[in-house]
């Protein structure tokens, strides 16, 4: 297989997770890849800042206990998955208003809880298929609440799933939710150890020297070829676009663009860690800003620098509008008063960062394996493709990969056997 600066068997556009997981697969079976990425650091939306020491995660990214364990080698064997607490805590932020710590209410008590417990068991029990060949509406209206009081519901199964779901009208697909809540209660939610940017940065790492371009970014693709603003044209034998779904609609004309998720993550220092742990925390209220907030330095302390106190990492939903920094952070911050019940006074604002791009709407119907195959030669993932997720965008990587080796006749080697485990004598 040839491997230049001018030619390679295929062009993979975008260093995001859809992008790095097809050039691992495409590498592991012995085809000579190069990946162009427009930025100058892999990641795309899986990216973490520092700040003064604390590890700031732009999208303040949760991942499901099972993340990327169904595909070995996945190129994250390394990877360290820390879980919260067990359950999330549901607080109405009523009487929010001055960031003095007048506490809110707790929602929900042991009888909501057990109620929701069991709702949850129940999906885990029903096998995946079946979730998907249920009738689709939107999470909104979807029987998921079967079993439930209207209070444990509203109080409790909104707000999880709209934390979820980054969805505050609760418009995506009901079966995207049924998924959703299935992989919620199959173990617990996790932040990487270190930040969201040691996911790529690890996928990164199992690439041979020299396989991702930094700062190139491709104008045009063809089947056989792509051409870049930096580094001229790219002949190759296929072109895989893994880059958001707006910039693949570029490169691809007619390809669909979907609504998007806007999203917020602001993050504190807090002297000391507010109550719940590494709790994740929601606001009951309908509406209200915060989708969900976390003490993310007591889940993952190498986040907060020596002497730092802790990191709260709190997420609003929907539109920005013209809101400052420091006007939003004053509204953040008496939310976040009433819902830890602590004054927030002396919290320290680390960052805001707003996308208004955050994640595809997965909005009923939803198809979450479209199709990666455009033409031969030709193919598209990404986070677009499939659920609007790390998860998602990983797979659709892999679908994508598998397509290209199918279509350039390449058998992929077998997966090496698992080595035996030793038996305690
Ligand atoms: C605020 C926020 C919160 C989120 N929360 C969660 C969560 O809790 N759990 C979860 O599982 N997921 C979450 N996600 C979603 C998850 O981060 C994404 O689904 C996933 O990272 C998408 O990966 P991707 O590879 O599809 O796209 P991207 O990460 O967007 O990568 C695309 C890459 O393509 C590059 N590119 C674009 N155009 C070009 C070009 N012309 N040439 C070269 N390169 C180009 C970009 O620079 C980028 O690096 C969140 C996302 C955000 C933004």
């Amino acid at each position: 297989m040839l491997l230049s600066a001018r030619h390679t068997d295929v062009v993979v556009v975008g260093a995001g997770l859809a992008g790095l997981r097809t050039a691992h697969h495409l590498v592991a079976a012995g085809v000579s890849v190069i990946v162009v990425e427009a930025s100058q650091e892999v990641g795309g939306r899986m990216a973490t800042d520092t700040v003064d020491g604390y590890r700031l995660d732009r999208g303040g990214q949760l991942l499901d206990a099972s993340f990327a364990g169904a595909e070995q080698p996945s190129g994250l064997e390394k990877l360290r998955l820390l879980p919260l607490a067990a359950g999330p805590v549901v607080r109405s932020s009523d009487s929010a208003g001055d960031g003095g710590g007048r506490a809110g209410r707790r929602i929900g008590d042991a009888i909501d809880r057990a109620r929701l417990n069991a709702v949850l068991g129940r999906i885990t029990a029903v096998p995946e298929h079946r979730l998907l060949a249920r009738p689709e509406t939107t999470a909104a209206r979807a029987p998921l609440a079967r079993g439930l009081s209207p209070r444990t519901a509203d109080g409790y199964l909104r707000p999880l799933l709209t934390a979820l779901l980054h969805d505050p009208d609760l418009t995506t697909s009901s079966r995207c939710a049924d998924l959703a809540l299935r992989r919620y209660a199959r173990g617990r939610l996790c932040m990487p150890s270190g930040g969201a940017a040691t996911v790529p940065e690890l996928l990164a790492s199992g690439l041979p020297a020299g396989t991702i371009r930094l700062g190139v970014r491709a104008t045009a693709v063809a089947t056989d070829s792509v051409t870049t603003a930096e580094h001229g044209r790219i002949s190759c034998r296929a072109v895989v676009v893994a880059t958001d779904a707006r910039a693949a609609a570029r490169l691809l004309p007619g390809l669909r663009v979907p609504e998007f998720l806007p999203v917020t993550v602001v993050h504190h220092a807090a002297g000391s860690p507010p109550p719940y742990g590494p709790a994740l925390v929601l606001e009951a209220a309908r509406r209200g800003p915060v989708g969900r907030t976390l003490a993310a330095g007591e889940v993952d302390p190498s986040r907060v620098p020596p002497g730092g106190g802790t990191l709260v990492t709190t997420t609003l939903l929907g539109p920005r509008g013209d809101t400052g920094d420091a006007e939003l952070d004053r509204t953040v911050r008496d939310r976040l008063a009433a819902l830890y019940g602590v004054s927030t006074r002396d919290w320290q604002l680390l960052s805001v960062h707003h996308d208004p791009f955050a994640l595809p709407s997965m909005s009923a119907p939803h198809d979450m394996h479209r199709p990666v195959r455009l033409l031969a030669g030709l193919y598209v993932c990404g986070d677009h493709r499939d659920t609007s997720s790390a998860q998602g965008a990983l797979d659709s990587g892999r679908r994508a990969a598998e397509q290209v080796l199918r279509d350039l006749g390449v058998t992929p080697p077998l997966p090496a056997l698992p080595r035996p485990v030793p038996t305690a004598a």
